[in-house]
């Protein structure tokens, strides 16, 4: 067996769990390379994700596809995850209970994929990886935690509606690829 064929049947044993736990709920799970050496981390799915059945879908996957190549990062190297892996019912924010729910799944999502750099996509995200900092205050920077560096940065969503903030993810996507690139050497 490869690689890719091993850490994708783990994949598919975490999210056999993330079904036995949630049983009632139609969920959204993690899309992508299952090597990558850079996992985006979003909120939580919406509707047009659910009905993908893939995480960070329509603009925003254009978006974030347009920064992988303005940066040069190979977009089919990546893989895209969620906090919640389901879609919170219409514009209700989820409890800080229902967030943690989820938390030790994307833990073992990020262990079984094992990458270098986990990039955090807006504040949710980044407190579900466990910081407790305004992304503000931390964007574009970096932290090791263990076995990878992470990087936090805007929500698409976020970069869509302001100008500015599109700009400071378009720096932190040029950030990413040093980051990377100093890695694999
Ligand atoms: N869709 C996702 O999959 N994640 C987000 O964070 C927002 C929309």
């Amino acid at each position: 067996m490869t690689e890719v064929q091993n850490e994708s049947q783990k994949l598919d044993q975490v999210n056999t769990s993330l079904k036995r736990k949630f049983k009632d709920r139609k969920l959204v799970f993690g899309s992508g390379f299952p090597t990558a050496k850079i996992v985006f981390v979003g909120e939580a799915p919406g509707p047009d994700e659910e009905r993908e059945g893939k995480p960070i879908t329509g603009y925003k996957e254009k978006l974030l596809n347009q920064l992988l190549k303005n940066a040069g990062i190979n977009k089919k190297k990546v893989y895209f995850t969620n906090v919640l892996k389901y879609s919170p019912s219409t514009l209700k924010i989820p409890t800080a209970k229902e967030i943690k729910s989820y938390v030790p799944f994307l833990k073992e999502e990020l262990k079984t994929i094992n990458p270098l750099v986990v990039v955090t996509l807006g504040n949710m995200a980044l407190n579900g990886i466990g910081m407790r900092q305004p992304l503000d205050n931390v964007h574009g920077r970096t932290f090791n935690l263990g076995s990878y560096e992470l990087l936090p940065t805007f929500h698409p969503d976020h970069a869509l509606k302001d100008p500015q903030v599109k700009t400071l993810l378009q720096l932190d996507f040029i950030k990413l690829k040093k980051l990377l690139d100093s890695k694999v050497g």
